[in-house]
């Protein structure tokens, strides 16, 4: 009603496009059940705002702001750290012209609550100098989540490498890892990046709350996990626990035409037939590896979807910014010739909603970044695991042995998928026995995930009750 107070939260990010849309499709969903809120979305920034995230924001509903804080120079970050790590410095170095920006923000209006990225939580400890309720935006699952609140204490019970660790590692509520698929972070303990992942796992324990991009359903074991943790550590009274509110995906932004030449290029394909290849949005392969999964695509003889990346030496080599070569020149001499009718393959990037969500569409080889292993529970996709680094590892777990979602195929000594075991996989996924099964177990999940977001579902009821406490907040203030 429009007596209602407005209710302002303000929110951060970090520098990489998966989590920015992430949370903006989040406030999408919070402005949308609550009509009196308002929330501003501030981006830390490396050199300047990313394209897609760009795109995205210029359909915001009224009641979402957003701002940019003053971009960091990425000459002034150390060249040689991997992505995740130079994120996190950018992150740090925002955090004077972030504390800024929340003083102004205050200066205007009342914020009642920060909800922050998890790799943004200084910003915590920003939130309870100026005295808000501080949320953490959780965008990868429940399990990592539960991990990450686990680390300490399995920092303190593992001396080891955790890759060296004999026994499968036991997270709260979670399916048993081996340490090497812990996320690439934890994999060496000397380095600066487990010095930073463990710093900020330690900082969560700061927020009064933690809102996840998962769905009771497909990790009932950790929402579990979670509740207890959140009430064992409890030490502040206004603690409101832990809310599963996902699946929050892309919803087909409209980044791309919708008659792009690779959709139209489906509409000529059989229904399931078709296998869509993508390492998101800054995966990338080795020459070697390029040329494996070409061989290994063109031996399965079944039809695929390629979006294809210049090769680099780092897993996540395109994440920030990516290079301009052509990707395309780097496959196989004769290979687009010889797969012309069967396969489809562009460069760089591709409506992947749309792709998913296609009928022809029925397989999905994907480095199992959260945000596309969630597209392919929401559009019923069965799965290839092809992890590459972040958490993506630790997902792959979570998704062939917990869900049974996925198949995932072995690599050699050298960290190489060959292309005979790819074939093998592929066509176990698209024809196999082994690939009804998981297209069946897909559905339903994919049945739940659209269950958890209708009106009474899980995750709405969730996403509510946050609301509703926000609400309290304000009243109360
Ligand atoms: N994405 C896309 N087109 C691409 C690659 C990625 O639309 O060619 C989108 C994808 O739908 C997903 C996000 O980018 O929403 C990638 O997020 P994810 O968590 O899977 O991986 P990350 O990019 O963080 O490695």
């Amino acid at each position: 009603d429009s007596m209602a107070k407005t209710t302002h939260i303000a929110a951060i990010s970090i520098p990489a496009f998966s989590h920015q849309a992430s949370i903006v499709e989040f406030c999408k969903r919070l402005v949308h059940l609550h009509h009196h809120f308002h929330v501003t979305c501030i981006f830390p920034t490396i050199d300047a705002p990313l394209p897609a995230t760009l795109t995205l924001l210029k359909s915001l509903p009224s009641n979402i702001n957003y701002t940019f804080l003053p971009p960091i120079n990425k000459k002034d970050l150390p060249e040689d750290a991997p992505s995740a790590v130079q994120i996190q410095l950018a992150v740090s170095k925002s955090m004077p012209h972030f504390q800024q920006a929340l003083g102004s923000l205050l200066s205007t209006m009342s914020l009642v609550a920060l909800i922050a990225d998890p790799f943004a939580n200084e910003a915590l400890e920003i939130a309870k100098e100026f005295k808000l309720l501080s949320y953490i935006y959780f965008p990868p699952s429940a399990m990592t989540l539960s991990l990450f609140l686990h680390l300490p204490a399995l920092h303190q019970q593992v001396s080891c490498e955790y890759r060296d660790h004999k026994e499968a590692i036991e997270i709260p509520g979670c399916v048993p890892i081996q340490g090497r698929d812990l996320p690439e972070h934890f994999q060496n303990r000397s380095s600066l990046a487990y010095k930073l992942i463990l710093e900020r796992c330690k900082r969560l324990s700061l927020a009064h709350g933690f809102l996840v991009n998962s769905f009771s359903k497909v990790e009932e074991g950790s929402e579990r996990a979670l509740q207890e943790h959140n009430r064992a550590n409890s030490t502040n009274s206004n603690n409101s626990g832990v809310y599963l509110i996902g699946p929050i995906v892309q919803t087909g932004s409209s980044n791309e035409p919708k008659g792009s030449e690779c959709v139209k290029w489906l509409e000529n394909q059989k229904a399931n037939s078709v296998l869509y290849v993508s390492f998101g949005s800054g995966g990338t392969l080795s020459q070697k590896q390029i040329n494996e999964l070409a061989f290994g695509l063109e031996l399965s003889g079944e039809k695929f979807l390629w979006v294809v990346r210049a090769p680099s030496d780092s897993a996540d080599g395109a994440y920030v910014g990516a290079s301009s070569d052509d990707p395309l020149q780097f496959l196989p001499n004769g290979f687009l010739e010889r797969t012309k009718g069967s396969g489809f393959v562009l460069p760089s990037w591709a409506p992947q909603t749309q792709i998913l969500g296609h009928v022809s569409t029925g397989g999905f080889l994907t480095h199992c970044g959260w945000n596309s292993a969630l597209e392919s529970i929401v559009l019923g996709v069965p799965m290839v695991a092809w992890p590459l680094f972040a958490e993506q590892r630790t997902n792959a777990v979570l998704l062939t042995e917990g869900l049974k979602v996925a198949l995932r195929p072995k690599f050699n000594d050298h960290g190489i998928a060959e292309r005979e075991e790819i074939a093998k996989v592929v066509k176990g996924l698209m024809v196999g026995e082994e690939g009804d099964l998981i297209r069946g177990r897909i559905e339903k999940l994919r049945d739940a995930a659209a269950e958890a977001l209708e009106e009474h579902g899980s995750s709405t009821r969730a996403l509510y009750q946050f609301g509703t406490q926000m609400e309290s907040f304000v009243g109360h203030s």
